[in-house]
């Protein structure tokens, strides 16, 4: 039997992530962060039908609690300002109170959304993350960010504002399509890329299982990322330093992103496989700057391939129009680009300032 991993997450709000099977189903544990009689269950139309009842009937089992569901139509199109207000709405008609909690069961459009919709009714209530891609398990549901897109850009209005648990259902990936699990490796294989360099062996011996959906290898993929996430959000909440090192990748996976119009299903890349080659690009750049060698990006490149992943630019895009995007990017600090670079396997470091004729040629 796989074993359920706990890690806890410190800072002024502590939260506890559990990562196993079967999680959806232990009504008993997720009924212990519902303080009040209402849950909104926030979830997707390609989720909730799989899922939903699941953690209705748990719940029921254990507690009298009045459950509403809303659901959004999947994929980030719906992360937006109107899709927050329908969850307003939603709550105000359902007459939730200020101890009402927001289940949020699905990926990371669900997790973003229904993370900001608890930030903001009756200025912060409580939101349970119920992570049902391989992306939300390892990144978007832990540490507090939410946030909705506007035409403008991604993420522009949102909050810091953790969750009180997080439950990983293993089960749950295995309907999964194939894309996004691999999407979601490019962010596992990030944690072992800045600290985790015995990380990076393992999965490159675990290939097979993970993508075989081996719910043991995957609970030990999961929780392993979301011990490395934890212990960095933990020392720095608000981003103010090192918890930058998670954007290894991210600085030229938002440009393709992007500059694709964040084509997702579409023809374009997604979050995940814009990192897989945004990081392979870091890693060359590094090289470039004389900071790692040759060699590791190399292997950092076949371990992304090993999980089906591309790792080179897309063609099409052009280098100057990527580096334009890069100057706009919010991350970026006033002067100089600056980007998260690699010292090789289980280190990274915050680069200010680096020269945009580098970047340009590994761009080439
Ligand atoms: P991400 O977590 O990658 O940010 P989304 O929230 O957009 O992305 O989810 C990606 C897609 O996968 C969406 O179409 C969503 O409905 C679907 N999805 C999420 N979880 C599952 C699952 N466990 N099984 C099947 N489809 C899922
Ligand atoms: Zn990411």
């Amino acid at each position: 039997m796989t074993p359920i991993h706990r890690i806890d997450v410190g800072g002024d709000m502590p939260y506890r992530i559990h990562v196993g099977p079967g999680l959806l189903d232990d009504g008993a544990a997720l009924v212990a962060h519902v303080r009040g009689r209402h849950v909104l269950l926030a979830s997707d139309g390609n989720v909730a039908p799989l899922y939903a009842a699941r953690v209705i009937e748990a719940l029921a089992a254990h507690s009298p609690v009045r459950v509403h569901t809303s659901n959004i139509a999947p994929g980030e199109a719906s992360k937006t300002i109107d899709a927050f207000a329908a969850l307003m709405h939603a709550l105000a008609d359902f007459g939730a109170t200020r101890d009402a909690c927001v289940f949020a069961l699905g990926g990371g459009v669900v997790g973003d959304l229904a993370g900001f919709a608890a930030a903001c009714w009756m200025r912060g209530i409580d939101c349970v993350q119920l992570p049902t891609t391989l992306l939300a398990m390892v990144d978007s549901s832990v540490g507090g960010k939410t946030a909705v897109d506007l035409p403008q850009g991604k993420n522009l209005v949102g909050a810091f504002h953790p969750p009180r648990a997080v439950f990983a259902d293993t089960t749950t990936l295995r309907t999964l399509p194939d894309r996004e699990l691999r999407a979601g490796m490019a962010e596992v294989v990030k944690y072992g890329a800045i600290m985790d360099a015995a990380f990076l062996d393992w999965l490159d011996a675990n290939a097979t299982a993970l993508l075989e959906r081996d719910d043991d290898a995957l609970a030990a993929a999961i929780a392993r990322s979301c011990a490395h996430k934890a212990a960095i959000v933990a020392r720095d909440p608000r981003e103010q330093g090192e918890r930058a090192l998670l954007n290894f990748g991210h600085t030229f996976a938002h440009a393709i992103e992007a500059e694709q119009g964040y084509a997702g299903g579409g023809g374009g890349l997604n979050h995940g496989e814009a990192v897989a080659v945004g990081m392979v690009l870091a890693a060359r750049l590094s090289t470039a700057l004389g900071l790692a060698d040759a060699g590791h990006a190399m292997r950092l490149a076949s371990l992304l391939q090993a999980f089906g992943l591309d790792t080179t630019l897309p063609s099409g895009l052009d280098p100057g129009a990527l580096l334009a995007r890069m100057r706009l990017d919010k991350k970026a600090a006033a002067g100089g680009l600056r980007f998260i670079l690699w010292d090789g396997p289980g280190s990274a470091r915050i680069v200010p300032e680096v020269p945009e004729s580098a970047v340009l040629d590994v761009l080439q």
